[in-house]
């Protein structure tokens, strides 16, 4: 059976101006001599639909570095999910590369964390025991374990909740045990599939602050796709503006706000209000073109 970071595929799913095109900017390019984590290579992947084979996403030049978070933001419908699916291993790009510490990826790959749009969450299980399962997955002796396990619940906040099922959850915490779940294994690199597309805004505002003081400690690789451009702006050190029909990178912007950030005042300042319309108006160009909302 495949397993990312401990976890099955079917456990995961069942349970300015913009730079120039063509500029290292806009084609996402790390500086020289920066340790590369993941790298696509001319990437497009193409899909049979009901009206033939059509490309989902094309020409993808896209490098992360070790530690980088990154933030994936585009239309609905533009390959978002496909590209993270590259790196996970579950798909193979049908031309380019996709690689994983200078290493192309052939298989599952079992180097990253993977957060999907669905709930990964087994309803059986309590948070503690769910919170668990990958360290089971991989041996992990109980009271390595239990230790691991109850740090990583404190962290999140859901040391009180340990003994609860997902059921008796509100959907914050079950986004805060579905990320302690990946975080407990460990993996080098996160990919995060819009984790938190369904809170309400003040939720999503403590679990991005809880995201970042957790990123700012452990300086994991973060691929992180959403579709809410205020929340890209507030977490990224680079957002990958994307376009659609085919799915392509259109821009990638730095994000040089220093850290660690304060959101609440980050998000009032004229700077990223700057960088908040110019990013807009270039997604606004994209959502009209693919006819989402
Ligand atoms: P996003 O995450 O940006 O919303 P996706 O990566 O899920 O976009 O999908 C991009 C396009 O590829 C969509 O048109 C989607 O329907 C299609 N697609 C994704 N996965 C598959 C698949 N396994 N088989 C066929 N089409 C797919
Ligand atoms: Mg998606």
């Amino acid at each position: 059976m495949t397993r990312i970071a401990g976890l099955s595929a079917s456990e995961l799913s069942s349970e300015s101006a913009a730079a120039p095109a063509g500029s290292s900017e806009s084609r996402g390019a790390a500086a020289p001599g920066e340790e590369l984590q993941v790298e696509y290579s001319s990437v497009a992947r193409t899909f049979n639909g009901p009206l033939g084979s059509f490309v989902a996403v094309t020409d993808i030049d896209l490098q992360i570095r070790t530690g980088e978070f990154v933030c994936i933001i585009g239309p609905s419908g533009c390959g978002k999910s496909t590209l993270l699916n590259m790196a996970a291993g579950l798909l193979t790009p049908s031309e380019g590369e996709v690689s994983y510490s200078g290493k192309r990826v052939r298989e599952i790959n079992t180097d990253v964390g993977y957060v999907t749009q669905k709930d990964s969450l087994l309803p059986w299980r309590t948070v503690e025991r769910n919170v668990a399962l990958p360290l089971e997955l991989h041996k992990v002796r109980k009271p390595e374990r239990r230790r691991r396990v109850s740090e990583m619940l404190r962290r999140v906040g859901l040391e009180k909740f340990a003994d609860h099922y997902p059921s008796q959850l509100s959907g914050g915490m079950r986004q805060r045990a579905m990320l302690a779940q990946t975080w407990v294994y460990e993996p080098h690199t996160l990919l995060m599939d819009e984790p938190f597309g369904a809170l309400d805004a003040l939720l999503r505002t403590q679990l991005q602050e809880d995201l970042l003081e957790m990123w700012e400690r452990d300086r994991k690789t973060i691929l992180f796709v959403t579709h809410d451009l205020e929340e890209a702006i507030l977490m990224a050190d680079r957002v990958v503006v994307f376009g659609a029909a085919p799915g392509r990178i259109l821009h990638v912007e730095s994000v040089d706000f220093d850290r660690p950030r304060n959101l609440m005042e980050l998000r009032s300042t004229p700077e990223f209000v700057d960088m908040w319309k110019r990013l807009w108006h270039l997604l606004e160009t994209q959502i009209d073109a693919s006819g989402a909302q």
